[in-house]
């Protein structure tokens, strides 16, 4: 929220503290996923922000988790940076077009990570864990442990339950995110 106003944020590339969850927050930080999890899935890749459709119950299950004092931090490949079929600006447009989308209903991200680089050139594009490992660095006082993930593709999944969080698969044949957020925010039994 407080960092996601600039161009910077907005492409991934903000390095400053992630501020720590509420203390009674049931999770530390939840990492989302952003193609297929918040938005449509749709061939090629998002160049403008009207093309961003965001699924409708997106925005207040991200609520859910801001309202339950959890940090919400976006995860994101995109190559297209790498492949130029996506410039900056584009991303940049894109993703406050998330931005406003969530915050017409209440709800923010902390912190976007966004990987820019092309197949095997980089540690950080998912399935590697880098973009969560760069989130975590900004919020040492997260516990992997005390983190979850959700995404629509096993590559998102992988690299969180490497690290020790929970991870729920979203989307087509699995749970929809507001049902996973649900089931994220049901107090143990
Ligand atoms: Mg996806
Ligand atoms: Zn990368």
């Amino acid at each position: 929220m407080l960092t996601l106003r600039t161009a910077e944020g907005l492409l991934g590339r903000d390095t400053s503290p992630i501020p720590p969850a509420a203390p009674d927050a049931p999770f530390h930080i939840v990492f989302l996923d952003r193609d297929g999890t918040l938005n449509r899935h749709r061939p090629g890749y998002v160049t403008r922000a009207a093309d961003l459709d965001v699924l409708p119950d997106a925005p207040a299950a991200v609520r859910q988790l801001n309202d339950a004092g959890c940090r919400v931090v976006l995860v994101t490949n995109q190559r297209g940076l790498a492949t130029h079929d996506l410039t900056e600006s584009q991303l940049v447009e894109v993703h406050q077009g998330l931005v406003d989308a969530l915050a017409a209903e209440g709800a923010h991200l902390d912190a976007i990570q966004v990987c820019p680089h092309g197949k095997g050139t980089c540690l950080c594009r998912k399935p590697l864990p880098g973009l969560f490992e760069q989130a975590l660095a900004r919020a040492p006082w997260a516990r992997p442990e005390r983190c979850a993930t959700l995404g629509d593709q096993a590559t998102d999944l992988e690299p969180a339950q490497g690290l020790g969080m929970r991870v729920q698969q979203v989307g087509e044949g699995f749970a929809s995110l507001p049902e996973a957020v649900r089931s994220l925010l049901r107090p143990p039994i």
